[in-house]
This record gives C-alpha cells, structure tokens and sequence, in this order.
C-alpha cells in the first residue's frame, strides 16, 4: 500500500508489518507520517518540554 506523508509529502511503501498499516488500510482520513518527520516531530517535543535554561 502506498501512503503519503502529510508533512514533507513524500511517498512511502508499507506492508502489514508496518504498525500504522490496518489503521492506514482502514481509515483513509488517518494521518501518516514518515521516518524522517515522526523523528523530527519527536525532537521537536523533546526541545518543548525542557525547562529554560537559566541565563
Ligand atoms: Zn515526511
């Protein structure tokens, strides 16, 4: 199944070894993201959540 990642747009095969896919497979309005987004999302939450630093 070939899905399209909402952020940078680029397109992906994934198989049923792919944790999103019955999901993706099942309903067309689920979002998906790729490796390369899902990390950045990832570090930009890890950037949010720390505390200022003291200047
Ligand atoms: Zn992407």
């Amino acid at each position: 199944m070939e899905v399209k990642c909402s952020i940078c747009g680029r397109k992906e095969k994934i198989t049923k070894v792919h944790k999103d896919y019955t999901k993706l497979a099942r309903d067309t309005k689920a979002v998906f993201t790729c490796e390369l987004c899902r990390s950045r999302l990832r570090y930009q939450a890890l950037q949010s959540q720390k505390p200022e630093r003291p200047i």
